[in-house]
């Protein structure tokens, strides 16, 4: 299948009622895991690239992997996504590049790290959305701000600095006409989001599902949202790694996300728990060993596996045949007639 667009795929995963897990990649060995475990599963999946990630591997590398990918995988629905975009700039590379949607963070202004305005997010915003709808991709917005840092972008500090305020949602969705709206709930970047199981008090579930409520044609996107599992904790602990204690969000309060309107759910620090522990586990263990794939092998199976089981989790699960692609092409003009506007006043009208 070609890469298809990110708003297809949580269109879809709504009238399923699932949700779809976002992966973060960096490199051919992280690819391979997602589409590994998308086939297992059979699962459509969205693939996503932060700036660092851009950076870290250079973007035609990073798209070549992907093309590569929807090519080996014709039965799985893939999307390509930019993760976290600074500015009008980062966006419009990104669509130029052949990414089906952008992630605008506007919730941040363009250093990555000072919050912006609510007008200076909408400004932004609005202008992506104008140029990336006109070319058949979608636009996920960010509204409150997350807490914490991830790759070199994050305000820092808790999740729940800058919570978002319901009515400001349903204002900015209004303004800018996203696909799909980042949202804080209190979750934070990295590995180190809670200090004990989160209750009520530190992951606002109400906030997200009054917000829902409110937005129900806007896709809500949960970041932050690895689950920290103790076992890969331990497993790089165990192996001479240096973890402090820490939680994550669980899976059944995602669970609970989804449905409440949650089609996005974003996991980076999970696999990269995962790739650590296996290459340490090989690296005591067999300290004679020095081929790279003695220990990208089990690096890769053990990201395999941490994603299957999110896809099941989430429910995109056994959903990859369940639609054929529509054109990015066709997506434009489903912007340009409305029938894709997600925004909530004409929706109610
Ligand atoms: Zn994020």
């Amino acid at each position: 299948m070609p890469l298809v667009s990110t708003r297809q795929l949580l269109d879809e995963a709504a009238k399923g009622g699932y949700g779809v897990g976002a992966f973060n990649v960096n490199d051919m060995e992280q690819i391979q895991a997602i589409m590994e475990a998308a086939k297992e599963t059979n699962s459509p999946v969205i693939i996503q690239a932060s700036r660092g990630a851009r950076a870290f591997a250079q973007d035609n590398y990073l798209y070549h992997l992907m093309l590569a990918a929807a090519e080996l995988y014709p039965q799985i629905p893939l999307a390509m996504h930019l993760d976290h975009g600074n500015s009008f700039e980062t966006c419009e590379s990104a669509i130029k590049l052949g990414f089906t949607s952008v992630m605008m963070d506007g919730s941040l202004k363009a250093d990555g790290k000072t919050p912006a305005t609510f007008a200076e997010n909408v400004e932004v915003t609005r202008k992506v959305v104008d140029y990336a709808h006109e070319r058949g991709i979608a636009v996920e917005g960010e509204i409150g701000v997350l807490g914490g840092i991830e790759d070199g972008h994050g305000a820092g500090g808790s999740g729940l600095e800058h919570v978002t305020d319901p009515d400001q949602a349903v204002e900015f969705a209004e303004l800018t006409g996203v696909d799909s709206l980042a949202i804080a709930i209190g979750t934070s970047h990295g590995a180190y989001k809670f200090t004990k199981k989160p209750d009520g008090s530190v992951l606002k579930m109400d906030l997200l599902i009054a917000i829902h409520k409110r937005l129900p044609k806007t896709h809500l996107v949960m970041h932050g949202s690895s689950s920290v599992p103790k076992d890969l904790q331990d497993i790089i602990n165990q192996y001479g790694g240096k973890l402090k204690e820490t939680w994550g969000v669980p899976v059944e309060e995602i669970q609970l996300g989804i449905k409440n309107g949650v089609r996005k759910i974003n996991v980076d620090t999970d696999n990269r728990l995962a790739i650590t522990g296996a290459i340490r586990k090989v690296f005591v263990e067999n300290p004679e060993k020095f081929d790279p794939r003695d220990y990208m092998k089990p690096a890769r199976a053990a990201m395999q596996k941490v994603v299957a089981t999110r896809m099941v989790q989430f429910g995109q699960a056994g959903h990859a045949g369940d639609y054929t692609a529509i054109s990015i092409a066709d997506m434009a003009k489903g912007y340009a007639n409305g029938t894709l506007s997600t925004k909530p006043l004409v929706a109610a009208r």
